[in-house]
Formats: structure tokens, C-alpha cells, sequence
């Protein structure tokens, strides 16, 4: 056999388990012959959009391995439904979202998912090292032993030991601080952020799974980080975990104000913890009440959704925009108080559409 054909040999093992078609493998014998990778190993996980494959490269002259991973979309697809909503109104798509064309679709999934990670990865936040995109596949680093075992989500991590609630603690604001990170220096929202989506470590979290973030310009970003900031939080609580409001974590994390680096961002958490009202049991009932509340209130995206609110207009105009849940997101001259001839004029105003204003605030 020569070298062309053991080469395929090993493109072809990772087809043993799962049917790749003839244009992927092509691909992973393009990934082999560039030096990306040495040989493709079974899949790690196998998923409705997505396989990944572990992978391995070898450096002869140092005589040294290093894993990778490989994430081989799946072109043949079965539902793009759900990806719809994440597309819709993200510039970096504008070309738009063609039903008809799955490979297409699937080449700009993968696009996205690598220029995302090389966002994060770049911000120094742990996550996989972006290293080759051809079509539907993307190489990237391994987060695993030199065994070659994939570190565990998020969801499977057992800690031990006697501090097991201080562990805990100290990966949900290690989390929280990743996302205010991702935020504030990446501009995206992760946007599936979830214990399946994070991986973990030695106490240590890694950040995965990117292809659907979005920019803050998105017009659905913050429902998104809303939906993140539910999800982590409703997975620490079932660890036990007393924590921190929605509403808190979300001011937090979109605040333009403050530290973007460790340690600095965890202080500025431990803080939170300290200053909030007292979440003794007979309370936790109206923290529940706040998240949901939270949840479900309206939050616009940009300053031209602000004035179509009829609503927010009239708190901006009476310089009460710092109720508005947004309101770190506001420029300064729209929250502060108008001055004392304007207000006047203002609460004139208001005072004849009283009623209004009551059936809007019941919304
Ligand atoms: P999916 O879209 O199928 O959810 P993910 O990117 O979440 O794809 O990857 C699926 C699983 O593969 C992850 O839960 C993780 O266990 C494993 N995995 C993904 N990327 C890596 C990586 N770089 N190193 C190790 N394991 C990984
Ligand atoms: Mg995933």
C-alpha cells in the first residue's frame, strides 16, 4: 500500500461508526495531507446537527501527540427550523437563510461557529483552539487527557472532597464571569449557554458549542442571554446553589461599567451577594416571583425599539429610566433626571394620560 492509501485508511475509520459521505471524507483526507491532523479516531458525540470526532496529531520530529477535534456538520439535515431565529436579523448574514440549499446552509453554520470560538479564544477565555475550517468540517483543540478522554460537561462533573457547596460557588461566578467576558470583549451572546454546553475541569469551565451566538446587535441577543442566564442559573440551583437574581446577573453582565477581568469581575460579584436583600427562605417565593417577572418583561434591543414602546418613552421622558430593565444600556442623558422646566412640562402630560399609562403598565 502506499501513502496516499493508508492515509485514507485512516480518514475512513471514522466512518466505521457513523456514514460519512464521499465530500467529507474527501475533506478529512485534505485535513490529513495539510497537517491538521494525523489520523481521525470514532466519534465522541453524535448529535442531531453534528458529529464530533476525536483526532490525532503526530509530530514525528518531537516525537509528540497531540489530540484534536474534529466537528463534521451533518449536510443531509433533517430540521434547520430551529436554527432560523438565530439567523434572522444577524448581519454577518445577511445573504440570508436558503432553505433549499442544506450544504450551503450547513458551510455557514460551521463559518460561524469558527469565527466565533476564534473571538473567544482570542479574549483568552477557555474554550477550544480554532485551527482549520474547510466546508461543513472544523478542526479545533481537544479539551481532554492525554488519554484522549474528553473532559466531562458541566452536567457530568463529580467534585468531592468536603468543600464540594464552595466548589460550586465558585464555578457559577467563574460562569458568570465568563459570560459578562463574552459579552463585554467578544461582543456575542452564546446564545445556548447551558451545563451541556460547558465543559469541566479541574475547576476549571470551558466554554462550547458557538455556532449559534450572536452579536448584541441581533434583535433577539438579550432574550437569548436572558434564556442563558435562566438556564446556568437554574442548573447551579439544582446543585444546591443560592443564586443571585436574574435581573442582577443580567445588569452585570451587560453593564459597561466595571472590570471585564479575574479577579476583579468575582469581587465585583461577591458584592452582589453581600449587598442584596436577604434571601431567608420565606423570601426565595419572591425571588422566584422577580425572575419570572423579569423573564417575561419586554426588552428592546435597540434605541429606535425604545421609542416604540409607548411605555418606555414616557419613563425616559420623565427621567425614570433607570426603572426600565435596560437601563445600563441607555445613554446617560436619557436616564437622568430632565431638567426642572422640561419636567414640569413632562408630568403635565402625563398626569392627562393617567389611564393610559395604567393599562400599558399592565402589560
Ligand atoms: P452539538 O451541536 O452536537 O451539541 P457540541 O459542540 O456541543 O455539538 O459538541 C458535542 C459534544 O462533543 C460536547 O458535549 C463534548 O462532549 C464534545 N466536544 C465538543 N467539542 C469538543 C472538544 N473541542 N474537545 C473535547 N470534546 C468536545
Ligand atoms: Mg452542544
Amino acid at each position: 500500500q502506499d501513502a496516499g492509501d493508508s492515509q485514507k485508511d485512516k480518514a475512513d475509520r471514522a466512518t466505521s461508526d457513523q456514514v460519512l459521505d464521499q465530500r467529507t471524507r474527501m475533506i478529512l483526507l485534505q485535513m490529513i495531507n495539510r497537517g491538521f491532523v494525523s489520523e481521525v479516531h470514532g466519534a465522541i458525540s453524535t448529535g442531531k446537527e453534528a458529529n464530533v470526532y476525536g483526532a490525532m496529531l503526530h509530530d514525528d520530529a518531537a516525537g509528540a501527540t497531540t489530540h484534536r477535534a474534529i466537528k463534521v456538520y451533518k449536510t443531509a439535515i433533517l430540521s434547520f427550523k430551529d436554527r432560523e431565529r438565530y439567523i434572522t436579523g444577524e448581519h454577518r448574514f445577511k445573504g440570508g437563510f436558503d432553505k433549499g440549499n442544506n450544504r450551503k446552509m450547513v458551510k455557514l453554520w460551521a463559518e460561524k461557529e469558527f469565527r466565533n470560538l476564534r473571538r473567544i479564544y482570542n479574549a483568552d477565555i477557555p474554550c477550544p483552539e480554532p485551527i482549520s475550517l474547510k466546508l461543513h468540517v472544523l478542526v479545533m483543540g481537544f479539551l481532554g487527557d492525554r488519554k484522549g478522554w474528553a473532559y466531562p460537561r458541566l452536567r457530568d462533573a463529580v467534585l468531592s472532597g468536603d468543600d464540594v457547596d464552595q466548589q460550586w460557588y465558585k464555578l457559577y461566578v467563574q460562569c458568570l464571569g465568563l459570560m459578562r467576558r463574552i459579552y463585554q470583549v467578544c461582543r456575542l451572546v452564546h446564545a445556548d449557554l447551558s451545563e451541556y454546553n460547558i465543559l469541566y475541569h479541574d475547576g476549571k469551565l470551558y466554554i462550547i458549542d458557538v455556532s449559534q451566538s450572536v452579536e448584541p446587535d441581533h434583535p433577539r441577543s438579550l432574550e437569548f442571554l436572558r434564556m442563558d442566564i435562566k438556564n446556568v442559573g437554574d442548573f447551579f440551583r439544582r446543585k444546591g446553589m443560592d443564586t443571585l437574581a436574574d435581573r442582577a446577573i443580567f445588569n452585570f453582565i451587560t453593564s459597561p461599567e466595571g472590570a471585564v477581568e479575574e479577579p476583579e469581575m468575582t469581587k465585583v460579584l461577591e458584592h452582589l451577594y453581600e449587598t442584596r436583600a436577604s434571601t431567608a427562605d420565606e423570601d426565595q417565593a419572591q425571588v422566584e416571583v422577580d425572575n419570572e417577572v423579569f423573564r417575561n418583561q419586554y426588552i428592546p434591543q435597540t434605541l429606535e425599539q425604545v421609542y416604540d414602546i409607548e411605555k418606555d418613552a414616557q419613563m425616559v421622558g420623565k427621567g425614570e429610566g433607570n426603572d426600565l430593565v435596560y437601563s445600563n444600556l441607555l445613554p446617560d442623558q436619557l436616564v437622568k433626571p430632565k431638567d426642572a422646566e422640561k419636567k414640569e412640562d413632562e408630568e403635565s402630560t402625563s398626569a392627562s394620560s393617567d389611564g393610559e399609562g395604567a393599562s400599558l403598565d399592565s402589560d
